[in-house]
């Protein structure tokens, strides 16, 4: 399989083109784009999209905060010293006695503030960064069983769920129209070089010069932005208010008119005869409806013939439990059978007759092509045909004993479903508690005082009162953090709060940060810290008078005592050293030895610096980027380049000695792009010719990253570095790498040493990045093993990114790797970040995950944050929760902006607790709890076989739905399958974590592979995990042309796809575009310009611009999913039965899967198997 797009078994696509030479022109040159840049990338709306923001309602909060507090002086309260460091530390001073769990704060002591005014906290200095931060081992709770995880044959048990049905409409994606990229510039023109005067001398470095602009040091490094206090902040963007930042200029998403589909009845127990009526669409023609009832039951067997009549399954589903918590059931048994033990129906399925029951062409009616295809494998031998017209209405008792897959809970019905009821209105985060809609459904987000579930989502919105319960449920509780997310234009970013020279307000003791839950007593002159009791004085510049119901009465007017979400100006006490940063600086560190000249990189990277540098991160688009860059090429040895602006030509400055990395130029090396522009664009058309012949094959690395950081170093900034890189690096230096790959491992106990780096001077080296901000981006262009797993340990740590182009091939490739580069280059991030989660008396973060470092146990160190990362922290308890007050945490981000302001983001967030299991059951979210898995999965195999890990995963997932099935579900069979509403798809999902590449692979997915997805998914939000573990499948049959909406997706199943048809699966990663056989002959020849399906050429990476709707449409769907994702995916065209179609058919994730992943219908009776061993 392959997980980059690039065959490592080279044949089937992305070959190289014969005759070709070079590359060509980026495609972005013709169309300008007036107001800038992006279009089909969307760089600061991209990730957290799988929601699509509906039309604006009206809400515009905050648009007039009064501008109260505004600061003033930032400078004058330089006195006291303080590290980088939240300042959050320090023993209680004040007020009440501590509280457990206070302790914890105390570890670099100085807590010296006193109630008052001046209530600054100044812990000396930075602890030393010393301890890597060791993932733990892998502990999965429970008992670790030792079934494997075969499933051998099918199931066959006849089992019939319940199931919450409301019919199905589509109204979410908009196909955005996707602007042509961006405009070219048009620089002018650098000097002819034909000979670079290059000097190639050895220079010692020379005193430490400041870069940039120094600044008097009476004077902040940048002003206070103009703004009142309350305005957003302009993180993603820009300080105006009226601009909305998250989204640049040019990236246009429509709001489509959607058609909300009818309302959804959550009421009663769905019966075999109260299904809504499906969308038209569903075309049935031909198909024996009237004996079916509504065409929902025309997907399959009507519910009723599998089974007794729904309504007789089981007790109605509202006395379940509680009301929210609908229980599923699946029953084993077939009609007219008593329930029996699930084994004895797990014995192989019965050969199916009919399999070749396939109707021809039924274009447009996926839901009619249920059995296997002929010339098929279907995904197990005896597969039933099912809802093939001839077989829809049978009788019951006809049925296989076999689970029917419509019987079983759909991800794409609770998709619909929960765009159905929570899509239309406004998510407002005021109720606590609350569970947000999907992932999955485009909603817009109202703060009223908790984080908006964009930038945290909790695995649970009823958190256990006591440790017991949570122990006894198993339900992880955790929260996925998104602290600088990207919004939908139509929010507002968070507005940015200035506390004047004292800075933020604190709680005495624990140091949160003022937010909505503190109390103000005593008229207003202290307040009650929310997270530990201790009472705080009021400053006397913050004091305001309370309201009768105990409210300040400014407290609408203060984003920090009425929202989630907002930023706070710091002071220098927040900044290293006690100074103001200076803002921070991109080095592009290019590889050019052989292999990275000839497939092409070399060249395409410095032609795009050529326009990408206009287009660094700015808070304010009117205003030039503060960001300075630098340049450095290298083989086994590193050339810098001095590109002042004074110069007449760059200069070239080799480092040959690669053992003791220096900086041999300090000025000129790290330059303003404006003022050194004809330099820079000389510079940049040069080192194509420069190493057009070269021979040299080798490469360093370690030497590489280390001229990057001292480069920062000297100029005493933080950054980020951006190498491009092509192959292992054996040369002589430190950090150099031999060949391990060893596929033999796989599979045994040794396994988890190929994730492991296989030196260590990588975690050294990544530790004094992150000491220096220094934050390192990697792009990968291997033609064979690099190895990822030590390779990637700096960009991990640092919060940076690992691209991986395998096989890169210009033609084909380039067009993913440019729009790749330009997000990243683009995109707002913050500098030499700092995290803390600070949690309510009760619980405490005791686990994390993402691209980070951590040297204590509770500060995560990221030397960059990008829009896209997240970082996923897990909860314990360490006392008895209240259900009166809940359980609060408070995630607080220090890092400095992309113009050099320092600033702290805080996220605030308040769930309920529970002392009732059902409580807990009823309100969890499945697609967080995935998120979670993966990521506790994929960094234990760092530390246990990979089976171990498999198992323990399982295990806990069949803990946690039999704790429910014992202790919520009303008593019933034992042989009855009951999961509870909410976790209706753990089953589902958790199969496609526990068969996907990392823990499952194939013979053919390389360790390189793995090692990358597993650094990938470590840090995604839940929505990228969502689809990367369950990909989005459309069938584009059904696109109505007229409507702007997107067909509704169907299950991962080649029992759903028709020949007649042609689909798009995307999954995040990779964008595929299945076609049938038999597709009609109209629809080929508006995708493709040619009615023959012989004559369509599966290389090709993008559709043919023809005019007319349908292919418009289709471009614009697939420009619009692409501006979704943080990463471009290539298009591959898959026609069925070629020999590609065994990549696609690895995404379709509830069918079987060659590397002894089992079906979703198998994996369920497995699971089922399970939860009965542990309830008897
Ligand atoms: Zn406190």
């Amino acid at each position: 399989m392959n997980v980059n797009q690039q065959p490592h078994m080279a044949s089937p696509y992305g070959q190289p083109q014969p005759g070709y030479q070079g590359y060509p022109q980026p495609g972005y040159g013709g169309d300008n784009v007036p107001s800038g840049y992006p279009a089909q990338y969307a760089p600061y709306n991209g990730p957290g999209s799988a929601y699509q923001q509906g039309p604006p309602q009206g809400y515009s909060p905050y648009a007039s905060f009064p501008s109260k507090t505004l600061t003033t002086n930032l400078v004058s309260d330089l006195s006291s010293s303080s590290p980088l460091d939240l300042g959050m530390r320090g023993p209680p001073t004040s007020g009440a006695p501590p509280v457990s769990g206070a302790q914890n704060y105390s570890q670099f002591g100085q807590g010296e503030t006193q109630n008052g005014p001046p209530p600054m906290v100044a812990p000396p200095q930075r602890p030393p960064v010393s301890q890597p931060y060791t993932p733990a081992a892998v502990n999965l709770p429970g008992p670790q069983p030792t079934y494997g995880q075969q499933y051998g044959a099918p199931p066959v048990s006849m089992q019939q769920m319940t199931n919450q049905m409301a019919s199905m409409q589509v109204g979410s994606t908009a196909p955005s129209p996707a602007g042509p990229g961006y405009a070219p510039q048009s620089f002018p023109q650098a000097p002819p070089v034909s000979q670079p005067p290059f000097s190639t001398a050895q220079v010692q470095p020379g005193p430490t010069q400041s870069y940039g602009r120094p600044l008097p040091s009476t004077q902040p490094s940048f002003p206070r932005p103009p703004l009142p206090t309350s305005q957003p902040s302009a993180f993603p963007a820009g300080p105006p208010p009226t601009s909305t930042p998250s989204q640049l200029p040019g990236v246009i998403q429509p709001q489509p008119p959607v058609s909300q589909p009818p309302p959804y009845h959550s009421g009663p127990p769905p019966t075999s005869t109260g299904f809504p009526p499906r969308p038209p669409f569903h075309g049935m023609q031909g198909l024996p409806m009237t004996s079916q009832g509504p065409p929902m039951a025309s997907q399959g067997p009507p519910m009723a013939s599998q089974g007794p009549p729904m309504a007789s399954q089981g007790p109605p589903m509202g006395s379940q439990g509680p009301p929210m918590a609908q229980a599923n059931h699946i029953l084993p048994t077939q009609p007219g059978m008593p329930p029996g033990p699930i084994n004895t129906s797990l014995s192989g399925p019965p050969p199916q007759p009919g399999m070749q029951g396939y109707p021809a062409q039924q274009n447009g009616a996926f839901g009619q092509v249920r059995g296997p295809q002929p010339g098929y494998t279907g995904p197990y031998p005896g597969q039933q045909n099912y809802g093939a017209p001839s077989t829809a209405p049978a009788p019951a008792p006809a049925a296989p004993k076999r689970l029917d897959p419509d019987s079983i809970p759909s991800p794409i019905q609770v998709i619909e479903d929960d765009k159905a009821n929570k899509g239309s209105e406004p998510f407002t985060t005021g109720v606590r508690g609350q569970a947000p809609p999907l992932v999955t459904t485009k909603f817009q987000v109202k703060d009223q005082g908790n984080a908006s579930p964009r930038y945290i989502r909790c695995t649970s919105y009823n958190m256990p009162c006591n440790s017991d319960m949570a122990k006894q449920s198993q339900v992880p509780l955790a929260a996925v953090i998104k602290p600088l997310a990207p919004l939908p234009p139509d929010e507002t970013p968070p507005y940015l709060v200035d506390h004047g020279e004292s800075g933020p307000i604190r709680c005495n003791r624990c140091k949160a940060y003022m937010c909505p839950y503190m109390q103000f007593i005593e008229g207003g002159r202290r307040f009650q810290c929310g997270f530990c009791s201790c009472v705080t004085e009021v400053p006397p510049h913050y004091f305001q008078h309370l309201d009768h119901t105990g409210k300040r009465v400014d407290c609408y007017d203060r984003p920090e005592l009425s929202m989630g979400s907002y930023e706070f100006m710091t002071t220098v006490d927040y900044c290293k050293n006690n100074k103001f940063p200076q803002p921070p600086a991109f080095i592009f560190l290019i590889d050019v030895s052989y292999n990275a000249v000839k497939n092409g990189m070399v060249g395409i990277v410095c032609q795009e610096l050529k326009t990408l540098l206009d287009y660094l991160p700015r808070e304010n688009p009117d205003v030039e980027s503060n960001i300075r860059v630098g340049f450095v090429t290298y083989n086994k040895v590193l050339h810098f380049y001095n590109v002042k602006a004074s110069l007449a030509q760059p200069q070239m400055m080799v480092v040959s000695d690669v053992a003791d990395m220096f900086v041999p130029l300090l000025d000129g090396f790290l330059v303003n792009v404006s003022e050194s522009r004809v330099v820079i664009e000389s510079l940049l058309d040069q080192i194509p010719e420069m190493f057009a012949d070269t021979r040299e094959t080798e490469t360093v690395f370690g030497p590489v990253i280390q001229a990057g950081l001292e480069a920062l170093k000297a100029a005493d900034c933080a950054g980020k570095l951006f190498v491009f890189h092509s192959s292992l690096p054996i040369a002589e230096a430190p950090g150099k790498l031999k060949n391990r790959e060893d596929k033999k491992l796989v599979g045994t106990d040794k396994e988890k040493s190929l994730f492991q780096p296989q030196v260590s001077f990588y975690n050294t080296l990544a530790k004094e990045c992150v000491a220096q901000g220094c934050c390192v981006d990697l792009f990968l262009f291997p033609n064979q093993y690099v190895d990822v797993a030590t390779l990637g340990v700096v960009p991990t740590s640092t919060g940076g990114s690992i691209y991986k182009y395998t096989y890169f091939q210009a033609p084909s490739d380039q067009e993913r790797f440019l729009n790749d580069l330009r997000r990243d280059v683009q995109k707002q991030m913050g500098f030499d970040a700092v995290m803390r989660v600070r949690t309510s008396t009760g619980i405490r973060v005791t686990d994390f995950f993402g691209s980070f470092f951590m040297s204590n146990t509770t500060d995560v160190e990221l030397a960059g944050l990008d829009c896209d990362k997240t970082v996923t922290v897990e909860f314990k308890h360490d006392d008895k929760l209240s259900e009166e007050t809940g359980a609060l945490m408070q995630c607080a981000v220090l890092y400095t902006s992309c113009s050099g302001q320092r600033r702290l983001r805080i996220h605030n967030m308040a769930v309920n607790c529970c002392s009732q299991l059902a409580d807990l059951y009823r309100n969890c979210e499945t697609d967080t709890i995935i998120n979670y898995f993966a990521k506790y999965a994929y960094r234990s195999i760092l530390s246990s076989p990979t089976k171990n890990v498999r198992d323990s995963l399982m295990n806990q997932c069949a803990q946690i739905l039999a704790c429910y099935r014992k202790n919520c579900a009303s008593p019933s069979s034992a042989g009855q399958l009951i999961l509870p509403e909410c976790m209706k798809l753990l089953p589902v999902y958790l199969n496609c974590v526990l068969k996907s590449d990392v823990l499952q692979p194939g013979a053919d997915v390389s360790l390189d592979d793995r090692a990358y997805l597993r650094q990938l998914v470590s840090t995604m939000d839940v929505a990228e995990s969502h689809v990367f573990f369950y990909p989005r499948l459309l069938p584009l049959q059904k696109l109505d042309v007229e409507s702007m909406t997107l067909p509704m997706a169907v299950r991962d199943s080649e029992e759903r796809l028709s020949r007649g048809g042609v689909y798009l699966l995307e999954n995040g990663l990779n964008i595929f575009l299945w076609v049938g056989v038999s597709a009609q002959q109209e629809l080929l020849q508006n995708i493709f310009g040619t009615p023959a399906f012989s004559q369509i050429d599966s290389n090709m990476t993008s559709l043919p611009a023809l005019d007319n709707p349908f292919s418009k449409s289709l471009r614009e769907i697939i420009e619009s999913v692409r501006a979704q994702r943080s990463r471009y995916m290539k298009l591959m065209v898959v026609k069925q039965e070629d020999k590609l179609e065994l990549i696609f058919k690895h995404f379709l994730v509830e069918d079987k899967n060659n590397n002894g992943g089992a079906s979703y219908v198998d994996f369920l009776c497995h699971m089922h198997k399970e939860i009965r061993q542990l309830l008897s």
